[in-house]
């Protein structure tokens, strides 16, 4: 291919310095772009979801007079198309990957910090992959469904992940932003996660919950389980249509109250609050035809305040580190799309303004037997 000027445009390898001195490697998969010339080299662990680009000759062959190929010079890969070499753009793989967090987030700790995602749904799966473009480096993913058409507009997964497990496929997504990510899988509910697997992956203060499957009942066994390991506990739930959204969170050690003592028995919640609380998944089969979901956007504005909150709670001990919310915002706060009732029903009238984030909503040890010695009783439990 030529410009203008007859003067050829040259083709580009990108590959990780890893790749690059790999002397161990045969074949090379990755994609080649035609209309940027350039060869994007896969990691490694990516191989199976690129294009099968070359062999790699070994050191002293000539180069092949048609084509692509790689050889091995100097312990080295060099690039060559229709017998000319090719130049070289390598790139230390993570450093690149997360040199946008630099300055912001410390890409060395967050690669310790562990999430429990319990639900991979909508909510699930795009907390996941806000927390691997933060620099999460260990996932435990827990859902017993698999990916289906009707999840497609508000799931991270695509076609191409239709019936594969929701974990699976979560997987790869996860894989794709950072394939040195760890990742644990539970193909089950929350109440079914058994202990060893949990045992082996929480590490104490390094570690959050992510209840976003989708009952209460999930939630509050969660972040019983999460004060077990001295880890964070975050529920993000959503009201009818996600008009409106709740996020309650937990930080050990603090005195605050669980999610039990706080929402499980009604505690200080109002009633209009616990009527209004729709498990968006399960009113798909009880309603069947009448059910009007929350759409994406909706979904995810309400889930990003939820990030940003895990991003808070993970970071707090970090020196230097300056939350984004968690100095503002209470243990529970309720968040709404719009104040329009054709959409939000009665209900709405809580709310002014759409896009309104509540800072005022105080909870307390609703529990009996807590309230008394203002304490969580799970927090007192001996291990
Ligand atoms: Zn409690």
């Amino acid at each position: 291919m030529e410009n203008f000027f007859n003067d050829e445009i040259e083709k580009v390898v990108f590959i990780s310095e890893e790749q690059l001195c790999n002397l161990s490697v045969k074949k090379l998969y990755g994609r080649y772009w035609e209309d940027t010339f350039i060869y994007n080299i896969f990691p490694a662990s990516l191989c199976d979801k690129g294009d099968l680009l070359c062999d790699v000759l070994k050191e002293g062959s000539e180069p092949s007079k048609e084509g692509f190929c790689a050889i091995r010079t100097d312990g080295k890969l060099s690039f060559y198309f229709d017998g000319k070499k090719l130049k070289i753009e390598s790139y230390g793989l993570y450093q690149s990957i997360f040199s946008r967090n630099k300055g912001i987030l410390e890409t060395d700790k967050m690669t310790r910090k562990r999430a429990v995602i319990l639900g991979c749904g909508s909510v699930g799966s795009l907390v996941a992959m806000e927390l691997a473009r933060a620099g999460v480096g260990h996932f435990l993913l827990a859902d017993p469904d698999i990916v289906e058409y009707h999840n497609i507009c508000r799931h991270q997964c695509g076609i191409e992940d239709v019936g594969d497990l929701k974990i699976n496929a979560l997987e790869r997504k996860l894989k794709n932003i950072n394939p040195h990510v760890e990742i644990s899988k539970f193909e089950g509910i929350v109440q079914n996660l058994p202990k060893a697997q949990l045992d082996e992956f929480c590490t104490e203060g390094d570690t959050v919950f992510v209840g976003c499957a989708d009952n209460r009942a999930a939630d509050v066994y969660a972040n019983k389980i999460s004060i077990y390991y001295g880890a964070y506990f975050i529920s993000i739930g959503f009201w009818e249509r996600a008009y409106a959204g709740e996020i309650f969170y937990h930080i050990p050690g603090k005195g605050m109250p669980c999610y039990e003592c706080a929402l499980g028995d009604g505690g200080n919640i109002s009633a209009r609050a616990q009527a209004n609380h729709h498990v968006y998944s399960n009113q798909e089969d009880t309603e069947g035809l009448k059910f009007e979901p929350g759409i994406s956007v909706d979904i995810n504005f309400i889930t990003t305040i939820g990030i940003k909150i895990i991003i808070d709670m993970l970071n707090s001990n970090s020196d230097g580190y300056i939350p984004r919310v968690t100095n503002d915002l209470k243990q529970y706060t309720v968040i709404c799309n719009t104040s329009n009732t054709e959409i939000g029903g009665e209900m709405v009238e809580i709310f002014s303004y759409p896009l309104q984030i509540t800072t005022s909503l105080v909870v307390g040890f609703g529990k009996k037997q807590c309230k008394e010695s203002c304490s969580c009783k799970y927090e007192l439990e001996e291990k």
